[in-house]
């Protein structure tokens, strides 16, 4: 077993590391050299239990708690996640693949988010109405209840915190099963909260047999809201259980973005931007631009020049100073990519840079550009989280918009052009919870995060984020 990764993984359970004790366990493996590096206990019916009955206790005392205190917590948390950040992203690599510099960035991103919750605990208001002859109307928002959270292992830290800091500011308990993928990292950012002082029956840690996990804790009457980053099928299924005690939800799914190129843009500059964007966590990215419908003027040039600068992307193990991309994070994604790159292949679509794995025995996969990809082909209607930027040419407008929207997903979409009546119709028409304009960037602490159609519903980050863990009563006075 590796020395540097957590030689102890545990749960975090009414303030408490828990482990052993004959609890099946999980076996980690280290994606860049596919070697087994720890071992991870998996929670029992008892545990789970357990953590209902602390979370229902947490919350009594926690939604009563000051809103002032509530954000000095976070504050320290964020605090600390920075002072640990080099250790947490050293973590994040060795479990989840991605290059040392892209860890420590999220963990960063990840304390400025825990920041801007921390300010807006205080910010949570209400609403009096006036009514005739002294009487009046209050509406309050109040903390929904205990939250049952489930993430994915594509940004260990940051998915984690996006779950955690909400709630906490609003003044609910939490119950979080990260993946059994990237637990190290999700202990080392729990450590964090619990070091800055939050009560351990407010926010807990738990892994597991996720389907166990999930009907234990969605199908307890404790439980008053589910919060899920993960597939569509997953979350769809989730909901589903989740109907039986009609809680609040919020679902953050996948997506397959569009990029619509159109022949006005800066096409030096767009390049630049969208190969090192799409490329980051090789690929593994639920808003990373996937399907680049480019106008045709510019179509072959675009596919040379996105081919060219993919060939130059340095793979290798992310502890590298080198590395500009790791491993995947897992061999199951892996065998996605080879089905649906063989696919295209045999639908007619040219593979202009990569299309195989790397070598050893990590779970290496190297960056791809596919041009003339069909809309038929399967990679075009699958999400293929992975490091795969399929091409394809449009002609008008009206087609490009066509394409964006041809799919029932909806997270993000980019587009580049520099007409700005066109930005507008862009802005407008497009099917997404994020678009992107002339730049890649779609997570800022202020702004929400989230997606429509089957990538989901219900706000992360900004306000919504934590209006998303708020319910409404309305008091009248006479
Ligand atoms: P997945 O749905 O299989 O797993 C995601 C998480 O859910 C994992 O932690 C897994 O253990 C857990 N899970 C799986 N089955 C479960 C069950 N029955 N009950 C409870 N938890 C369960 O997805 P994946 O393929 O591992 O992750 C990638 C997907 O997540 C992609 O579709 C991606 O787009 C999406 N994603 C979305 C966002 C977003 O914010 N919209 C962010 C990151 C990832």
């Amino acid at each position: 077993m590796s020395v540097e990764y957590p030689a102890t993984l545990g749960m975090y359970i009414g303030g408490e590391w828990v482990s052993g004790g004959g609890r099946d366990h999980h076996s980690l493996l280290n994606p860049a050299t596919g070697e087994m590096q720890a071992e991870l206990p998996l929670a029992s019916d008892a545990d789970l239990h357990d953590a209902l009955e602390v979370a229902k206790h947490g919350f009594a005392t926690w939604r009563v708690e000051a809103p002032e205190l509530r954000g000095a917590v976070l504050r320290k948390a964020a605090e600390l996640l920075r002072e640990r950040a080099d250790h947490i992203a050293r973590v994040t690599t060795m479990e989840q693949g991605k290059p040392l510099a892209e860890a420590r960035g999220e963990v960063i991103a990840a304390a400025g988010l825990i920041d801007f919750h921390a300010g807006e605990a205080v910010r949570v208001y209400g609403r009096v109405l006036m009514r005739p002859t002294g009487m009046r109307s209050l509406v309050l928002h109040q903390p929904v209840g205990p939250v049952a959270a489930f993430c994915a292992w594509n940004f260990p830290a940051l998915n984690v915190v996006r779950k955690i800091a909400p709630a906490v500011a609003a003044g609910c308990s939490v119950i979080l099963k990260p993946s059994e993928e990237t637990p190290g990292t999700a202990v080392e950012v729990m450590r964090c909260f619990q070091d800055a002082g939050l009560p351990g029956d407010v926010a807990q840690i738990v892994f597991g047999v996720p389907d166990m996990v999930s009907r234990r804790l969605l199908l307890s009457p404790i439980t008053r809201k589910l919060s899920f980053t993960g597939s569509v099928p997953v979350g769809k299924h989730l909901m589903k259980l989740a109907a039986d005690t009609v809680m609040k939800m919020t679902m953050e799914l996948g997506g397959h973005a569009p990029v619509l190129v159109f022949d006005d843009c800066d096409l030096e500059k767009t390049l630049d931007i969208l190969v090192g964007h799409k490329f980051r966590n090789a690929g593994q990215v639920c808003v990373a631009p996937t399907r680049f419908h480019v106008q045709e003027g510019i179509y072959e040039d675009f596919a040379r020049g996105f081919a060219e600068r993919t060939k130059q992307i340095k793979v290798c193990n992310g502890l590298s100073e080198t590395s500009q991309m790791g491993p995947m994070a897992n061999s199951r994604g892996r065998e996605v990519l080879e089905r649906l790159v063989s696919d295209a292949r045999s639908s007619g679509a040219r593979v202009l840079a990569g299309g195989v794995c790397g070598e050893g025995r990590g779970f290496f996969f190297q960056p791809t550009v596919i041009a003339d990809v069909p809309e038929n082909a399967r990679a075009m209607n699958q999400e293929p989280f992975g490091p795969v930027a399929l091409l394809s040419p449009f002609a008008s407008v009206d087609d490009g918009i066509r394409e964006a929207n041809r799919l029932p997903f909806g997270l993000a979409a980019y587009c580049f052009t520099e007409n700005g009546r066109r930005q507008n119709l862009l802005g407008d028409a497009i099917e997404a919870g994020m678009v992107m304009i002339n730049q890649v960037r779609a997570t800022w602490p202020d702004a929400p995060f989230g997606g429509v159609k089957e990538s989901g519903f219900g706000s992360e980050d900004g306000p919504e984020g934590v209006a998303a863990h708020l319910v409404t009563k309305t008091v009248h006075v006479g």
